[in-house]
């Protein structure tokens, strides 16, 4: 099968230099551009799977190259993560509304920005491709669709593990719960909201045993993450 490639649009060299040596590592192919003028034409040329995309460009801003790869028929679908040195939440809703599919804040830990590259790569269907993913004691084994908590293999139902799974590519963050019938549902099957309250408590169930943490967060007023209650 080949490799997936992944086109890295970064302006500062370090950073580049640490994603490419991370992505090769993981098995897939990279390319790189250092302005948005230079994106653009690498998006065009190498044709790549995902576009990991910095907001702060010389020439042209990701936010404008994202706008034009959306603008293009051949490239509208090409899934694209924004990264972005801001933390008010304000950006990182502007970096979705004008069409970017995930976005991650730097500093960023490596590991969780590789969960949602192969997340995002598969729900585009692209490429098919799975790994494992983790959160404290919790591993999701993507190929053999199995899940375990310190051990001990974890039933779950088909949507309590799609919940699991997205929760897993964004740990720490939390998402309401119109975000999650978004994600897991699909923005086009109506659910009510409270289905989702529903579904949080079987996976609860199913992940905390007797005596250990709860790992699903419940953020009052707000909704749910994957984070331990008191961090
Ligand atoms: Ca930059």
């Amino acid at each position: 099968m080949a490799k997936p490639t992944i086109l890295i649009v970064e302006d500062e060299a370090p950073l580049l230099t640490l994603l490419r040596y991370n992505l090769e590592k993981q098995g897939f192919r990279v390319e790189e551009a250092t302005d948005g003028q230079e994106a653009l034409l690498r998006v065009a040329e190498s044709r790549p799977d995902l576009v990991l995309l910095d907001w702060m460009l010389p020439s042209l801003s990701g936010i404008e190259v994202c706008r034009q790869i959306r603008r293009k028929p051949a490239t509208r679908d090409l899934p694209v993560i924004m990264v972005t040195a801001r933390t008010e939440d304000q950006d990182a809703v502007r970096a979705l509304d004008i069409g970017a599919d995930d976005y991650i804040t730097k500093p960023f830990v490596v590991d969780a920005l590789l969960a949602r590259i192969r997340a995002l790569l598969r729900r585009s269907g692209t490429v098919a491709i799975k790994g494992t993913l983790s959160f404290l004691d919790l591993a999701m084994d993507q190929d053999a669709h199995r899940v375990t908590r310190a051990g001990r293999a974890l039933h779950l139902g088909p949507t309590e593990y799609r919940l699991l799974e997205f929760f897993l590519s964004h740990p720490g963050r939390v998402f309401s719960r119109e975000q999650l019938l978004d994600a897991v549902w699909g923005r086009d099957i109506h659910v009510e909201p409270r289905t989702v309250d529903v579904h949080i408590r079987r996976l609860r169930r199913a992940v905390n045993a007797e005596g250990e943490a709860d790992i699903i967060r419940t953020v009052r007023s707000a909704g749910y993450a994957l984070d331990l209650e008191d961090s």
